[in-house]
Protein backbone atom coordinates (compact mmCIF):
# COMPACT_ATOMS: atom_id res chain seq x y z
CA UNK A 1 0.00 0.00 0.00
CA UNK A 2 1.80 3.06 -1.12
CA UNK A 3 1.76 5.85 1.50
CA UNK A 4 -1.05 8.39 1.14
CA UNK A 5 -0.68 12.11 1.08
CA UNK A 6 -2.59 14.49 2.92
CA UNK A 7 -5.69 15.92 1.62
CA UNK A 8 -4.30 18.91 -0.11
CA UNK A 9 -4.01 20.39 -3.07
CA UNK A 10 -1.48 23.17 -4.01
CA UNK A 11 -2.81 26.79 -4.73
CA UNK A 12 -0.20 29.03 -5.84
CA UNK A 13 2.60 26.80 -4.21
CA UNK A 14 0.67 26.32 -1.28
CA UNK A 15 -0.21 23.34 0.07
CA UNK A 16 -4.30 23.62 1.74
CA UNK A 17 -7.65 21.72 1.77
CA UNK A 18 -9.39 22.85 -1.38
CA UNK A 19 -12.43 24.60 -1.01
CA UNK A 20 -14.34 22.18 -3.15
CA UNK A 21 -16.58 18.80 -2.59
CA UNK A 22 -14.32 16.22 -1.62
CA UNK A 23 -14.18 13.10 -3.68
CA UNK A 24 -12.88 9.65 -2.58
CA UNK A 25 -10.80 8.21 -5.42
CA UNK A 26 -10.76 4.03 -5.54
CA UNK A 27 -8.10 1.36 -5.93
CA UNK A 28 -9.51 0.06 -9.15
CA UNK A 29 -7.68 -3.69 -8.61
CA UNK A 30 -9.35 -3.54 -5.03
CA UNK A 31 -12.68 -1.36 -5.40
CA UNK A 32 -11.52 -0.13 -1.62
CA UNK A 33 -11.17 3.59 -1.23
CA UNK A 34 -7.73 4.97 -1.33
CA UNK A 35 -8.14 8.62 -0.52
CA UNK A 36 -10.65 11.50 0.15
CA UNK A 37 -9.65 14.88 -1.53
CA UNK A 38 -11.26 17.87 -1.62
CA UNK A 39 -11.70 19.43 -5.08
CA UNK A 40 -10.24 23.21 -5.55
CA UNK A 41 -13.35 25.69 -6.04
CA UNK A 42 -13.88 28.59 -8.41
CA UNK A 43 -12.41 30.61 -5.82
CA UNK A 44 -9.49 28.86 -5.47
CA UNK A 45 -8.92 28.62 -8.82
CA UNK A 46 -8.96 32.71 -8.54
CA UNK A 47 -6.21 32.58 -5.83
CA UNK A 48 -4.06 30.51 -7.72
CA UNK A 49 -4.36 32.63 -11.04
CA UNK A 50 -3.38 35.95 -9.19
CA UNK A 51 -0.88 33.95 -7.57
CA UNK A 52 0.59 32.46 -10.77
CA UNK A 53 0.79 35.79 -12.16
CA UNK A 54 2.20 37.62 -9.46
CA UNK A 55 4.88 34.62 -9.39
CA UNK A 56 5.24 35.14 -13.26
CA UNK A 57 6.18 38.55 -13.15
CA UNK A 58 8.20 38.20 -9.89
CA UNK A 59 11.89 39.45 -11.17
CA UNK A 60 13.38 36.31 -9.56
CA UNK A 61 11.54 34.38 -12.40
CA UNK A 62 10.98 36.82 -14.63
CA UNK A 63 14.78 37.90 -15.51
CA UNK A 64 16.32 34.55 -14.88
CA UNK A 65 18.76 33.45 -17.86
CA UNK A 66 17.28 30.62 -19.50
CA UNK A 67 20.38 27.96 -17.85
CA UNK A 68 18.73 29.14 -14.96
CA UNK A 69 15.52 27.86 -15.31
CA UNK A 70 16.92 25.00 -17.25
CA UNK A 71 18.57 24.57 -13.08
CA UNK A 72 15.07 24.13 -12.00
CA UNK A 73 14.01 21.86 -14.65
CA UNK A 74 17.00 19.48 -13.40
CA UNK A 75 16.37 20.07 -10.24
CA UNK A 76 12.69 18.75 -10.65
CA UNK A 77 13.84 15.52 -12.86
CA UNK A 78 15.62 14.89 -9.43
CA UNK A 79 13.70 14.87 -7.48
CA UNK A 80 10.95 12.85 -9.84
CA UNK A 81 14.21 10.12 -10.42
CA UNK A 82 14.41 10.16 -6.33
CA UNK A 83 10.75 9.61 -5.85
CA UNK A 84 10.37 7.20 -8.97
CA UNK A 85 8.97 4.43 -6.41
CA UNK A 86 6.53 6.16 -4.56
CA UNK A 87 5.25 8.01 -7.51
CA UNK A 88 4.89 4.69 -9.33
CA UNK A 89 3.14 2.87 -5.63
CA UNK A 90 0.42 5.94 -6.22
CA UNK A 91 0.11 5.87 -9.81
CA UNK A 92 -0.74 2.40 -9.95
CA UNK A 93 -2.96 2.63 -6.99
CA UNK A 94 -4.73 5.83 -8.05
CA UNK A 95 -4.94 4.21 -11.97
CA UNK A 96 -4.91 0.33 -11.49
CA UNK A 97 -1.88 0.40 -14.42
CA UNK A 98 0.87 -1.95 -13.69
CA UNK A 99 3.97 -1.27 -11.95
CA UNK A 100 6.20 -1.46 -14.60
CA UNK A 101 4.21 0.90 -16.72
CA UNK A 102 3.68 3.21 -13.76
CA UNK A 103 7.41 3.36 -13.18
CA UNK A 104 8.20 3.78 -16.47
CA UNK A 105 5.92 7.05 -16.65
CA UNK A 106 7.65 8.28 -14.26
CA UNK A 107 11.12 7.54 -15.46
CA UNK A 108 9.82 9.24 -18.37
CA UNK A 109 8.37 12.07 -16.57
CA UNK A 110 12.30 13.23 -15.32
CA UNK A 111 13.03 12.48 -18.56
CA UNK A 112 10.97 15.23 -20.22
CA UNK A 113 12.28 17.33 -17.41
CA UNK A 114 15.83 16.79 -18.38
CA UNK A 115 14.90 17.13 -22.29
CA UNK A 116 13.35 20.53 -22.17
CA UNK A 117 16.32 21.71 -19.90
CA UNK A 118 18.57 20.75 -22.63
CA UNK A 119 16.40 22.22 -25.07
CA UNK A 120 16.07 25.38 -23.40
CA UNK A 121 19.49 26.12 -22.91
CA UNK A 122 20.04 25.65 -26.73
CA UNK A 123 17.17 27.56 -28.02
CA UNK A 124 18.29 30.61 -30.01
CA UNK A 125 16.37 33.85 -31.19
CA UNK A 126 16.66 34.49 -34.47
CA UNK A 127 18.88 37.81 -35.77
CA UNK A 128 16.36 38.39 -39.34
CA UNK A 129 17.81 39.38 -42.04
CA UNK A 130 17.35 43.25 -42.17
CA UNK A 131 16.01 45.25 -45.15
CA UNK A 132 16.88 48.80 -43.63
CA UNK A 133 18.93 50.71 -41.20
CA UNK A 134 18.49 48.54 -38.54
CA UNK A 135 18.57 45.31 -36.56
CA UNK A 136 15.50 43.02 -36.38
CA UNK A 137 15.21 40.37 -33.92
CA UNK A 138 12.38 37.59 -33.35
CA UNK A 139 12.39 37.08 -29.58
CA UNK A 140 10.39 35.14 -27.52
CA UNK A 141 8.44 35.65 -24.46
CA UNK A 142 6.39 34.11 -21.59
CA UNK A 143 2.97 34.08 -21.88
CA UNK A 144 2.24 34.64 -18.01
CA UNK A 145 -0.15 32.26 -16.80
CA UNK A 146 -0.41 28.88 -18.11
CA UNK A 147 -3.70 25.96 -17.80
CA UNK A 148 -2.76 22.48 -18.16
CA UNK A 149 -5.93 20.14 -17.70
CA UNK A 150 -5.00 16.20 -18.13
CA UNK A 151 -7.45 13.16 -18.17
CA UNK A 152 -6.52 9.80 -16.42
CA UNK A 153 -5.39 7.71 -18.38
CA UNK A 154 -1.14 8.73 -17.93
CA UNK A 155 -1.16 11.15 -15.20
CA UNK A 156 2.40 12.32 -14.68
CA UNK A 157 4.48 11.85 -18.00
CA UNK A 158 1.51 13.88 -19.28
CA UNK A 159 1.89 16.70 -16.43
CA UNK A 160 5.37 16.62 -17.43
CA UNK A 161 5.06 17.14 -21.08
CA UNK A 162 2.65 20.58 -19.97
CA UNK A 163 4.79 22.08 -17.42
CA UNK A 164 8.11 21.06 -18.38
CA UNK A 165 7.79 23.29 -21.40
CA UNK A 166 5.85 25.53 -19.98
CA UNK A 167 7.94 26.29 -17.17
CA UNK A 168 10.45 26.36 -19.80
CA UNK A 169 9.06 29.02 -21.44
CA UNK A 170 9.51 31.37 -18.73
CA UNK A 171 5.23 31.08 -17.49
CA UNK A 172 3.09 30.42 -14.39
CA UNK A 173 1.33 26.69 -14.73
CA UNK A 174 -1.97 25.60 -13.61
CA UNK A 175 -2.41 22.01 -13.83
CA UNK A 176 -5.82 20.49 -13.43
CA UNK A 177 -5.73 16.65 -13.32
CA UNK A 178 -8.74 14.69 -13.77
CA UNK A 179 -11.13 13.44 -11.07
CA UNK A 180 -10.17 10.01 -11.02
CA UNK A 181 -6.95 10.51 -10.64
CA UNK A 182 -5.29 13.39 -9.07
CA UNK A 183 -3.00 11.62 -6.33
CA UNK A 184 0.44 11.43 -9.09
CA UNK A 185 -0.09 14.79 -10.26
CA UNK A 186 -0.41 16.62 -6.60
CA UNK A 187 2.75 14.21 -5.61
CA UNK A 188 4.42 15.90 -8.49
CA UNK A 189 3.22 19.58 -8.01
CA UNK A 190 4.66 19.11 -4.26
CA UNK A 191 8.13 18.06 -5.65
CA UNK A 192 7.58 20.80 -8.20
CA UNK A 193 7.05 23.66 -4.82
CA UNK A 194 10.05 22.25 -3.27
CA UNK A 195 12.39 22.23 -5.78
CA UNK A 196 11.19 26.22 -6.40
CA UNK A 197 11.70 26.94 -2.66
CA UNK A 198 15.17 24.96 -2.90
CA UNK A 199 16.37 27.78 -5.61
CA UNK A 200 14.39 30.35 -4.14
CA UNK A 201 11.91 30.89 -6.91
CA UNK A 202 8.44 31.80 -6.81
CA UNK A 203 6.54 28.47 -5.23
CA UNK A 204 3.14 30.48 -6.95
CA UNK A 205 4.39 29.33 -10.17
CA UNK A 206 3.10 25.47 -9.59
CA UNK A 207 -0.54 25.00 -8.37
CA UNK A 208 -2.25 21.78 -9.21
CA UNK A 209 -6.30 22.41 -8.96
CA UNK A 210 -8.25 18.92 -9.20
CA UNK A 211 -11.63 18.60 -9.40
CA UNK A 212 -14.74 18.23 -12.00
CA UNK A 213 -14.06 19.46 -15.34
CA UNK A 214 -17.35 21.62 -15.99
CA UNK A 215 -15.98 23.41 -12.74
CA UNK A 216 -12.76 23.70 -12.03
CA UNK A 217 -11.68 22.95 -15.90
CA UNK A 218 -14.08 25.58 -16.47
CA UNK A 219 -12.46 28.11 -14.24
CA UNK A 220 -9.15 27.60 -15.42
CA UNK A 221 -9.75 27.86 -19.41
CA UNK A 222 -12.05 31.15 -18.33
CA UNK A 223 -10.14 32.83 -16.02
CA UNK A 224 -8.81 36.41 -17.93
CA UNK A 225 -5.34 36.39 -16.28
CA UNK A 226 -4.83 32.50 -18.18
CA UNK A 227 -3.04 33.10 -21.66
CA UNK A 228 -2.80 29.58 -22.97
CA UNK A 229 -4.13 26.21 -22.99
CA UNK A 230 -2.75 23.10 -22.64
CA UNK A 231 -5.72 20.12 -23.06
CA UNK A 232 -5.64 16.44 -23.62
CA UNK A 233 -8.48 14.35 -22.93
CA UNK A 234 -11.72 13.51 -25.05
CA UNK A 235 -12.95 15.29 -28.51
CA UNK A 236 -15.90 16.82 -27.35
CA UNK A 237 -14.14 17.86 -24.43
CA UNK A 238 -11.54 19.66 -26.12
CA UNK A 239 -14.00 21.13 -29.27
CA UNK A 240 -16.15 22.99 -25.80
CA UNK A 241 -12.37 24.15 -24.29
CA UNK A 242 -11.67 25.54 -27.94
CA UNK A 243 -14.71 27.31 -28.49
CA UNK A 244 -14.09 29.07 -24.91
CA UNK A 245 -10.19 30.06 -26.25
CA UNK A 246 -11.37 31.15 -29.05
CA UNK A 247 -14.25 33.70 -27.98
CA UNK A 248 -10.56 34.68 -25.56
CA UNK A 249 -8.61 34.74 -28.32
CA UNK A 250 -6.06 32.85 -26.56
CA UNK A 251 -4.61 30.12 -28.04
CA UNK A 252 -4.50 26.44 -27.18
CA UNK A 253 -3.81 23.04 -28.12
CA UNK A 254 -5.78 19.65 -27.89
CA UNK A 255 -4.53 16.37 -27.85
CA UNK A 256 -7.75 14.09 -28.65
CA UNK A 257 -8.91 10.53 -28.87
CA UNK A 258 -8.06 8.14 -31.76
CA UNK A 259 -9.11 5.16 -33.42
CA UNK A 260 -6.05 4.29 -34.53
CA UNK A 261 -5.69 2.00 -37.52
CA UNK A 262 -2.92 -1.53 -37.31
CA UNK A 263 -1.95 -2.83 -40.66
CA UNK A 264 -0.71 -6.32 -40.95
CA UNK A 265 0.22 -6.43 -44.87
CA UNK A 266 1.13 -10.23 -46.31
CA UNK A 267 4.31 -9.55 -46.06
CA UNK A 268 4.90 -8.93 -42.63
CA UNK A 269 7.01 -10.68 -40.18
CA UNK A 270 4.26 -12.43 -38.49
CA UNK A 271 6.08 -13.83 -34.84
CA UNK A 272 6.62 -9.41 -34.36
CA UNK A 273 3.43 -8.48 -35.97
CA UNK A 274 1.38 -10.63 -33.30
CA UNK A 275 2.65 -9.68 -30.20
CA UNK A 276 3.22 -6.01 -31.53
CA UNK A 277 -0.66 -5.94 -32.55
CA UNK A 278 -1.53 -7.43 -29.10
CA UNK A 279 1.26 -4.71 -27.23
CA UNK A 280 -0.75 -2.13 -29.19
CA UNK A 281 -3.98 -2.34 -28.11
CA UNK A 282 -3.90 -4.06 -24.74
CA UNK A 283 -0.91 -2.67 -23.30
CA UNK A 284 -2.43 0.23 -20.47
CA UNK A 285 -5.70 -2.01 -20.68
CA UNK A 286 -6.42 -0.11 -23.60
CA UNK A 287 -6.59 3.13 -21.94
CA UNK A 288 -4.32 4.84 -24.15
CA UNK A 289 -4.93 7.93 -26.70
CA UNK A 290 -2.79 5.58 -29.39
CA UNK A 291 -4.22 1.94 -28.82
CA UNK A 292 -4.01 0.24 -31.96
CA UNK A 293 -7.57 -0.65 -31.54
CA UNK A 294 -8.46 -0.87 -35.69
CA UNK A 295 -6.85 -3.90 -36.82
CA UNK A 296 -6.67 -4.71 -40.69
CA UNK A 297 -5.21 -7.54 -42.20
CA UNK A 298 -4.18 -8.46 -45.36
CA UNK A 299 -7.34 -10.65 -46.62
CA UNK A 300 -5.11 -13.94 -48.09
CA UNK A 301 -3.56 -13.88 -44.01
CA UNK A 302 -6.71 -13.21 -42.30
CA UNK A 303 -7.65 -16.22 -41.36
CA UNK A 304 -4.58 -17.78 -40.21
CA UNK A 305 -3.26 -14.37 -38.71
CA UNK A 306 -6.66 -14.11 -36.64
CA UNK A 307 -6.84 -17.64 -35.10
CA UNK A 308 -2.81 -17.14 -33.99
CA UNK A 309 -3.91 -13.91 -32.47
CA UNK A 310 -7.18 -15.13 -30.60
CA UNK A 311 -4.97 -18.11 -29.31
CA UNK A 312 -2.29 -15.36 -28.20
CA UNK A 313 -4.45 -13.10 -26.62
CA UNK A 314 -6.72 -15.83 -24.32
CA UNK A 315 -3.32 -16.57 -22.32
CA UNK A 316 -2.47 -13.03 -21.51
CA UNK A 317 -2.36 -12.68 -17.98
CA UNK A 318 -5.43 -10.29 -16.76
CA UNK A 319 -4.17 -8.91 -12.73
CA UNK A 320 -3.38 -6.32 -10.61
CA UNK A 321 -0.88 -3.77 -11.28
CA UNK A 322 1.43 -4.70 -8.44
CA UNK A 323 1.60 -8.07 -9.29
CA UNK A 324 4.61 -8.13 -11.65
CA UNK A 325 3.61 -11.32 -13.92
CA UNK A 326 0.23 -8.60 -14.79
CA UNK A 327 0.49 -7.51 -18.76
CA UNK A 328 -3.50 -6.27 -18.55
CA UNK A 329 -4.37 -4.66 -15.45
CA UNK A 330 -7.72 -3.65 -14.06
CA UNK A 331 -9.75 -0.42 -15.90
CA UNK A 332 -8.83 2.72 -14.15
CA UNK A 333 -12.68 2.66 -12.85
CA UNK A 334 -15.67 0.63 -11.99
CA UNK A 335 -17.84 3.19 -13.90
CA UNK A 336 -14.98 3.36 -17.02
CA UNK A 337 -15.41 -1.14 -17.08
CA UNK A 338 -19.05 -0.91 -17.87
CA UNK A 339 -18.84 1.83 -20.04
CA UNK A 340 -16.36 -0.71 -22.41
CA UNK A 341 -18.59 -3.62 -21.84
CA UNK A 342 -21.70 -1.69 -22.97
CA UNK A 343 -19.47 -0.75 -26.15
CA UNK A 344 -19.08 -4.41 -26.79
CA UNK A 345 -22.60 -4.81 -25.99
CA UNK A 346 -23.72 -2.66 -28.30
CA UNK A 347 -21.32 -4.14 -30.84
CA UNK A 348 -23.21 -8.04 -30.16
CA UNK A 349 -26.55 -6.70 -31.33
CA UNK A 350 -24.40 -5.16 -34.25
CA UNK A 351 -24.16 -8.56 -35.47
CA UNK A 352 -20.31 -8.57 -34.15
CA UNK A 353 -18.89 -11.95 -33.69
CA UNK A 354 -16.74 -12.02 -30.23
CA UNK A 355 -13.77 -14.06 -30.96
CA UNK A 356 -12.16 -13.80 -27.45
CA UNK A 357 -13.45 -12.13 -24.07
CA UNK A 358 -16.13 -9.38 -24.64
CA UNK A 359 -16.55 -10.49 -20.41
CA UNK A 360 -15.86 -9.67 -16.92
CA UNK A 361 -13.29 -12.14 -15.65
CA UNK A 362 -14.80 -14.49 -13.45
CA UNK A 363 -13.08 -15.96 -9.85
CA UNK A 364 -12.32 -14.47 -6.44
CA UNK A 365 -9.02 -12.74 -7.47
CA UNK A 366 -11.51 -10.78 -9.75
CA UNK A 367 -13.95 -10.13 -8.03
CA UNK A 368 -13.81 -6.36 -6.72
CA UNK A 369 -11.55 -4.76 -9.45
CA UNK A 370 -12.40 -2.91 -12.55
CA UNK A 371 -11.40 -5.85 -14.86
CA UNK A 372 -12.51 -6.66 -18.34
CA UNK A 373 -11.10 -9.73 -20.72
CA UNK A 374 -8.84 -8.71 -23.28
CA UNK A 375 -11.22 -8.94 -26.02
CA UNK A 376 -11.28 -9.36 -29.68
CA UNK A 377 -14.22 -8.93 -32.21
CA UNK A 378 -14.88 -8.75 -35.71
CA UNK A 379 -17.02 -9.64 -38.43
CA UNK A 380 -18.44 -5.91 -38.67
CA UNK A 381 -17.93 -3.25 -41.51
CA UNK A 382 -15.22 -0.40 -40.61
CA UNK A 383 -19.17 1.73 -40.96
CA UNK A 384 -20.16 -0.18 -37.97
CA UNK A 385 -20.38 2.03 -34.51
CA UNK A 386 -17.97 -0.42 -32.77
CA UNK A 387 -15.18 0.47 -35.43
CA UNK A 388 -15.86 3.88 -35.47
CA UNK A 389 -15.80 4.91 -31.59
CA UNK A 390 -13.30 5.09 -29.19
CA UNK A 391 -13.60 2.58 -26.57
CA UNK A 392 -10.58 3.12 -24.38
CA UNK A 393 -10.74 -0.32 -23.07
CA UNK A 394 -9.35 -3.63 -24.18
CA UNK A 395 -11.04 -4.22 -26.90
CA UNK A 396 -9.63 -5.17 -30.54
CA UNK A 397 -12.20 -4.54 -33.65
CA UNK A 398 -10.58 -6.38 -36.69
CA UNK A 399 -11.12 -6.27 -40.48
CA UNK A 400 -9.98 -7.91 -43.64
CA UNK A 401 -8.65 -5.55 -46.47
CA UNK A 402 -8.68 -6.25 -50.42
CA UNK A 403 -6.02 -4.20 -51.55
CA UNK A 404 -3.69 -1.30 -50.79
CA UNK A 405 -6.66 1.14 -51.80
CA UNK A 406 -9.30 -0.71 -50.00
CA UNK A 407 -7.11 -0.91 -46.80
CA UNK A 408 -6.64 3.34 -46.94
CA UNK A 409 -9.80 4.11 -47.88
CA UNK A 410 -11.21 2.36 -44.66
CA UNK A 411 -7.94 3.04 -42.55
CA UNK A 412 -9.03 7.13 -43.30
CA UNK A 413 -12.76 6.26 -42.68
CA UNK A 414 -12.74 7.70 -39.63
CA UNK A 415 -13.15 11.20 -37.99
CA UNK A 416 -9.85 11.03 -35.81
CA UNK A 417 -5.70 10.72 -36.79
CA UNK A 418 -3.89 9.71 -34.13
CA UNK A 419 -1.58 7.12 -34.84
CA UNK A 420 -1.01 3.91 -37.30
CA UNK A 421 1.00 1.26 -37.32
CA UNK A 422 2.45 -0.93 -40.82
CA UNK A 423 3.76 -4.30 -40.15
CA UNK A 424 5.46 -5.04 -43.15
CA UNK A 425 8.67 -6.08 -44.95
CA UNK A 426 8.48 -4.00 -48.07
CA UNK A 427 10.12 -1.25 -47.09
CA UNK A 428 8.34 0.82 -50.49
CA UNK A 429 4.82 -0.74 -48.94
CA UNK A 430 5.50 1.25 -45.75
CA UNK A 431 6.46 4.29 -47.11
CA UNK A 432 3.49 4.73 -49.67
CA UNK A 433 1.50 4.05 -46.65
CA UNK A 434 2.66 6.06 -44.13
CA UNK A 435 2.29 9.13 -46.12
CA UNK A 436 -1.27 8.17 -47.15
CA UNK A 437 -2.93 7.13 -43.75
CA UNK A 438 -4.22 9.99 -41.81
CA UNK A 439 -2.26 10.01 -38.58
CA UNK A 440 -0.12 12.43 -36.61
CA UNK A 441 2.43 9.30 -35.69
CA UNK A 442 3.08 6.39 -37.58
CA UNK A 443 5.06 3.42 -36.32
CA UNK A 444 6.54 0.91 -39.12
CA UNK A 445 7.33 -2.53 -37.54
CA UNK A 446 7.15 -1.51 -33.48
CA UNK A 447 4.08 0.04 -31.97
CA UNK A 448 3.37 2.90 -28.89
CA UNK A 449 7.22 3.83 -28.70
CA UNK A 450 7.88 7.54 -27.55
CA UNK A 451 10.59 9.53 -28.08
CA UNK A 452 10.21 13.15 -26.10
CA UNK A 453 12.37 14.83 -28.44
CA UNK A 454 9.81 13.35 -31.45
CA UNK A 455 6.65 15.74 -31.98
CA UNK A 456 3.43 14.02 -30.62
CA UNK A 457 -0.03 14.99 -32.02
CA UNK A 458 -2.97 14.38 -33.89
CA UNK A 459 -4.60 15.31 -37.30
CA UNK A 460 -8.28 15.62 -38.09
CA UNK A 461 -10.50 14.91 -34.61
CA UNK A 462 -7.71 13.42 -32.60
CA UNK A 463 -6.36 17.49 -31.95
CA UNK A 464 -4.65 20.43 -32.81
CA UNK A 465 -1.00 21.57 -32.11
CA UNK A 466 1.66 19.07 -30.72
CA UNK A 467 3.69 18.29 -27.97
CA UNK A 468 7.24 17.02 -27.29
CA UNK A 469 9.85 18.28 -29.44
CA UNK A 470 11.95 21.32 -29.41
CA UNK A 471 8.77 23.08 -30.68
CA UNK A 472 6.95 22.61 -27.58
CA UNK A 473 8.76 25.67 -25.60
CA UNK A 474 7.83 27.60 -28.18
CA UNK A 475 4.62 26.75 -27.63
CA UNK A 476 4.42 28.31 -24.57
CA UNK A 477 5.80 31.69 -25.76
CA UNK A 478 4.99 34.51 -27.43
CA UNK A 479 6.81 36.08 -30.61
CA UNK A 480 8.00 39.49 -30.24
CA UNK A 481 9.74 41.68 -33.43
CA UNK A 482 12.31 43.85 -32.62
CA UNK A 483 13.47 46.62 -34.80
CA UNK A 484 16.84 48.87 -33.81
CA UNK A 485 17.80 51.75 -35.94
CA UNK A 486 21.38 52.12 -36.56
CA UNK A 487 21.32 55.54 -39.01
CA UNK A 488 21.85 59.06 -37.84
CA UNK A 489 19.81 59.81 -41.10
CA UNK A 490 16.66 60.85 -39.37
CA UNK A 491 13.13 59.56 -41.04
CA UNK A 492 11.85 61.19 -43.52
CA UNK A 493 9.27 63.26 -41.51
CA UNK A 494 12.01 64.67 -39.06
CA UNK A 495 11.37 68.59 -38.85
P1 LIG B 1 -12.21 14.11 -20.61
O1 LIG B 1 -12.24 14.94 -21.86
O2 LIG B 1 -13.50 13.72 -20.01
O3 LIG B 1 -11.40 14.87 -19.45
C1 LIG B 1 -10.09 15.33 -19.63
C2 LIG B 1 -9.84 16.46 -18.64
O4 LIG B 1 -10.67 17.57 -18.98
C3 LIG B 1 -10.18 16.10 -17.19
O5 LIG B 1 -9.24 16.71 -16.32
C4 LIG B 1 -11.55 16.73 -17.02
O6 LIG B 1 -11.87 17.00 -15.68
C5 LIG B 1 -11.41 17.99 -17.84
N1 LIG B 1 -12.67 18.58 -18.32
C6 LIG B 1 -13.84 17.95 -18.56
N2 LIG B 1 -14.77 18.85 -18.99
C7 LIG B 1 -14.16 20.06 -19.01
C8 LIG B 1 -14.61 21.38 -19.36
N3 LIG B 1 -15.84 21.61 -19.78
N4 LIG B 1 -13.72 22.40 -19.27
C9 LIG B 1 -12.44 22.17 -18.87
N5 LIG B 1 -11.98 20.95 -18.51
C10 LIG B 1 -12.83 19.89 -18.59
O7 LIG B 1 -11.33 12.86 -20.97
P2 LIG B 1 -11.02 11.57 -20.05
O8 LIG B 1 -12.22 10.71 -20.08
O9 LIG B 1 -10.48 12.01 -18.72
O10 LIG B 1 -9.82 10.92 -20.85
C11 LIG B 1 -9.98 10.07 -21.92
C12 LIG B 1 -9.82 10.79 -23.25
O11 LIG B 1 -8.54 11.41 -23.33
C13 LIG B 1 -9.86 9.83 -24.41
O12 LIG B 1 -10.68 10.34 -25.43
C14 LIG B 1 -8.43 9.76 -24.89
O13 LIG B 1 -8.27 9.42 -26.22
C15 LIG B 1 -7.96 11.13 -24.60
N6 LIG B 1 -6.48 11.16 -24.53
C16 LIG B 1 -5.77 11.74 -25.55
C17 LIG B 1 -4.38 11.75 -25.53
C18 LIG B 1 -3.58 12.39 -26.63
O14 LIG B 1 -2.42 12.72 -26.38
N7 LIG B 1 -4.10 12.57 -27.82
C19 LIG B 1 -3.71 11.17 -24.46
C20 LIG B 1 -4.45 10.58 -23.44
C21 LIG B 1 -5.85 10.59 -23.49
Amino acid sequence: MPEIPPDEIVVAGRPRRGAGAPAATIDPATGRALATVHAASPDDVDTAARGAAHAATDPAWRDLAPHLRARLLHRIADLVEADAEALAGLQTADTGKSLAETRALALSAAGTFRYTAAALETAQDALTPSRGPYVTLSVHEPIGVVGAINPWNSPVASDAQKIAPALAGGNAVLLKPAEWTPLVSLALGRLIVRALSELDLPTGLISVLPGPGRIVGDAIVRHPLVGRIGFTGGTDTGRAIARTAAERLIPVSLELGGKSPTIVRADADLEAALSGVMFGVFSSTGQSCVAGSRLFVARELYAEFMDELVRRVRSLRVGPGTDPDTQVAPLVHHRHRDAVAAHVDSARREGARVLCGGAVPGGERYRDGAYYLPTVVDGLPNSARACQEEIFGPVLIALPYEDEDDLVRQANDTVYGLACGIWTRDHRAAWRLARRIDAGTVWINTYKQFSISTPFGGMKDSGLGREKGRDAIRSYQRQKSLYWGTSDTPLPWAT
